[in-house]
């Protein structure tokens, strides 16, 4: 059993600290308040190679693994969520359907070009009537001779105003449930695809979520994914794991910029003649945050390990989002209440640690959902 980062792992993670201290740190105001991540920070990733990352070489990729991936996500969230999420949005979720199934021609239409930073994708599964219950999506695409003909409406779609292509959750078969419902590629400048107005939202202000319209969107029949209909809740299955860890990643790197902004803080507040931290309430705050961070990161990287070496990791993967979800939460909290007033003040970082942090309460399912899925998976042990 070996629990040390590997060389190569350690300096990844030194080399996206330094990116993301140098380029995103002193524009997180500006993207605070634009409520947008400018096209150069999403550029400066990709020349970094951050969204090859997960990718083989032969697309032009890194051919790195989910403990590399796990790396970027905390140290990226470490910094600013909102461009964390764009950039997981990127990496995973927006593209990952093209690498697993799409065709030759698409690969390179959309995946090399995805690397490179030349375009960009998103994920399209929310409606305004609900996220987490798959079946009674009212999204439908219906096939007419070599197309579909894709109707319906989404929301919350992350960086939908700032992408060329999406990834579309419809129901081929209405009457099927989830099992209905299927993935298309749709590029954006499809006739019909129309972007909404933008949700303001507590939560990560810059990663930008859109309504989305699709009316009467015609793809041709091999924009859908899997080659058949019927393999939508098939193909998500394959990468929600990989949701959850690397979803649960991006709250450790929250917890920690939380935990180490205390620590510095309590050092040199002072309250009746001393710094606070010699008082042991604080004391116990800080134990409790750091107590949380070292389970999440035990969880993150051993979940992510698991997967690297092709193990069975529904649970663990589940448990790491859900776990991780819990703990960051409190940490936040016990962030706002060690900066006294100031963990309320909008100059201060606490305020955002504690806002971003309740991405995880729906981003990669909802914490119910998540219970439901371990109890599932027990009931089959
Ligand atoms: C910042 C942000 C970014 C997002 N980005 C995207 C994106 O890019 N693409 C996208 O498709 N979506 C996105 N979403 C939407 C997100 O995926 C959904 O919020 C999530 O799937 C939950 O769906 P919902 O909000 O509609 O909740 P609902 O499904 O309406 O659920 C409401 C409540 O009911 C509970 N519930 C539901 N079913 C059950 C059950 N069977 N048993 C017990 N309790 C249940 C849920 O746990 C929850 O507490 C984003 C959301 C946010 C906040």
């Amino acid at each position: 059993m070996d629990f040390n980062f590997t060389p190569e792992q350690e300096l990844f993670r030194q080399s996206v600290r330094e990116f993301a201290e140098r380029y995103v740190r002193p524009r997180i105001k500006e993207m605070e308040e634009a409520k947008d991540v400018p096209r150069e920070i999403m550029q400066l990733m990709a020349e970094q190679g951050f969204y090859g990352l997960r990718f083989v070489e032969e697309w032009g990729g890194q051919g790195g693994d989910n403990v590399m991936f796990a790396i970027l996500n905390e140290e990226l969230a470490r910094c600013y969520m909102s461009v964390a999420a764009r950039c997981m949005m990127q990496c995973l979720m927006g593209t990952e359907f093209i690498n697993l199934c799409g065709t030759e021609e698409q690969k390179q239409k959309f995946l090399v070009p995805a690397i490179k930073g030349e375009k960009y994708g998103t994920m399209c599964m929310t409606e305004p009537a609900g996220g987490t219950d798959l079946g009674a999506m009212q999204t439908t695409a219906v096939r007419d001779g070599d197309e579909y003909v894709i109707n319906g409406q989404k929301n919350w779609i992350t960086g939908a105003h700032a992408v060329d292509f999406y990834t579309v959750a419809a129901k081929t078969d209405p009457e099927a449930g989830f099992r209905g419902v299927d993935l298309f590629l749709v590029e954006r400048d499809r006739p019909g695809v129309e972007v909404g107005k933008k949700i303001d939202k507590l939560i990560a202000f810059a990663s930008g979520c859109y309504d989305l319209f699709f009316n009467n969107v015609r793809v041709p029949a091999d924009h859908l994914f899997g080659g058949e209909e019927g393999q939508g809740f098939t193909l998500l299955r394959n990468i929600l794991n990989d949701i959850r860890v690397h979803t649960a990643a991006l709250g450790l790197g929250i917890a920690r910029a939380a935990y180490e902004e205390s620590v510095e803080y309590a050092k040199q507040r002072e309250a009746y003649g001393r710094p606070i931290v010699r008082w042991q309430a604080i004391q116990h705050k800080l134990a409790r945050m750091r107590i949380d961070i070292e389970a999440a990161r035990l969880m993150i990287y051993y979940a992510a390990w698991r997967m690297d070496q092709g193990l069975p990791v529904n649970v663990e993967a589940a448990a790491c989002k859900w776990h991780i979800t819990e703990a960051v939460l409190r940490v936040v909290d016990d962030a706002t209440r060690i900066f006294g007033a100031y963990g309320a003040s909008m100059d201060m970082n606490i305020q955002r640690y504690f806002r971003d942090a309740r991405w995880l309460l729906y981003g990669a399912g909802t914490q119910t959902m998540i219970l439901n899925i371990i109890g599932a998976e027990i009931r089959r042990e």
